[in-house]
């Protein structure tokens, strides 16, 4: 694998060391929710604790200006808290302790910070932390179906490399990013990986903890491995889920609707459109729309105005800008869901 990830620790009370060895004072940075929980550890160093709220770029500097002064910065939680503390961190140029609290999305290993700027999100800033601290008790105490969803990181891959070849193609590969066999080889490998574990990562055991993580910490660092490039781990996928998050209005578990497009990216492409659903059933990620609280209209509309969606939000050439999916193409995606997930009957899938 690839050189330049996060240096990452697996163990036990991890948030129970911290104390002893980030500099002080120190900054604690995470969710309001989970604070009560680690409170206790901080009794000694602690400058200040920051819950993180808006990602807005303004409502973050202005975090960075108001907190206390710190000699380091740690971060706890899920993707929201990990990226304020990367944040801090670089406006302040502190050293950087990460501990993510779920598997959800692969922020904890990524260079940059996902922040909004006039409402749009920008990957901006650089941050590389002392290390990045999984505490397998802490992460197995979150949601299982949170854990689980973190697979899309990965998952995603395949719509990613499908859309990369269709560009090349077509003669349409951006000429900063042509196709690259070495990148879709690499990250296939790691996609290989995960889907020979999906049981374990079902189940969030130890091994399933370790296998998910290690991709997401080769996902998290990739892109600024390939020179800034999302080529050989982006598509379709994340698209839809930009689509529909820009269509509901409404914050999403990124794993749900990312799973989601690489389904429907799968059936545009005709390519291992059935391998990838049945790896998200028995992975258990719940994709039905009902399960994500919106609704097969909301999928609908999505699906059929991707070309448009794409083109404004200046997203990178694949099958979204030409495909001209119709209703019959919706209700294959529909019939293909429920015949995975069935018909929903009000309870989101254990
Ligand atoms: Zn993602």
């Amino acid at each position: 694998m690839a050189g330049g990830t996060f240096h990452t620790v697996y163990g036990r009370n991890l948030v129970g060391e911290l104390k002893a060895f980030v500099h002080r004072p120190h900054l604690v940075v995470t969710m309001e929710e989970l604070w009560p929980r680690f409170r206790e550890a901080f009794d000694d160093g602690l400058a200040g604790v920051h819950f993180a709220g808006s990602m807005a770029i303004e409502d973050l500097d202005a975090a960075c200006r108001d907190l206390p002064a710190a000699a380091a910065v740690v971060g706890i939680g899920g993707g929201r808290a990990v990226d304020t503390a990367k944040w801090i961190a670089w406006r302040r140029r502190l050293p950087l302790f990460q501990v993510p609290t779920s598997m959800s999305v692969n922020a904890v290993f990524g260079h940059r910070a996902g922040v909004r700027v006039a409402g749009d999100v920008r990957y901006l800033g650089y941050a590389v932390p002392e290390a990045v601290y999984v505490d397998l008790d802490v992460v197995r105490s979150a949601p299982k179906l949170i854990n689980r969803s973190g697979v899309c990181e990965i998952f995603c891959y395949h719509t990613g490399h499908l859309d990369w070849a269709y560009a090349r193609d077509r003669g349409r590969c951006e000429p900063k990013w042509p196709y690259d066999q070495r990148l879709v080889d690499e990250s296939r490998a790691v996609l290989d990986g995960v889907l020979a574990h999906l049981d374990h990562i079902r189940e969030v055991d130890e091994t399933g903890i370790r296998v998910l993580m290690e991709a997401n910490r080769y996902g998290g660092a990739t892109y600024h491995n390939a020179g800034w490039n999302p080529r050989h781990i982006e598509g379709y996928d994340h698209f839809l889920f930009y689509a529909l998050e820009h269509h509901c209005r409404r914050p999403f578990l990124h794993g749900q609707p990312v799973c989601l497009g690489v389904y429907v990216g799968s059936l545009l492409h005709r390519q291992g459109a059935e391998a990838m659903l049945a790896a998200i059933r028995r992975v258990g990620v719940d994709i039905r729309p009902e399960a994500m609280g919106i609704t097969w209209d909301d999928v609908a509309h999505v699906i059929k105005t991707m070309p448009e969606f794409v083109r404004r939000a200046g997203l990178w050439y694949g099958i979204a800008h030409d495909a001209r999916p119709d209703d019959a193409f919706v209700a294959e995606v529909r019939a293909g869901i429920e015949a995975a997930f069935g018909p929903w009957d009000g309870r989101v899938l254990e």
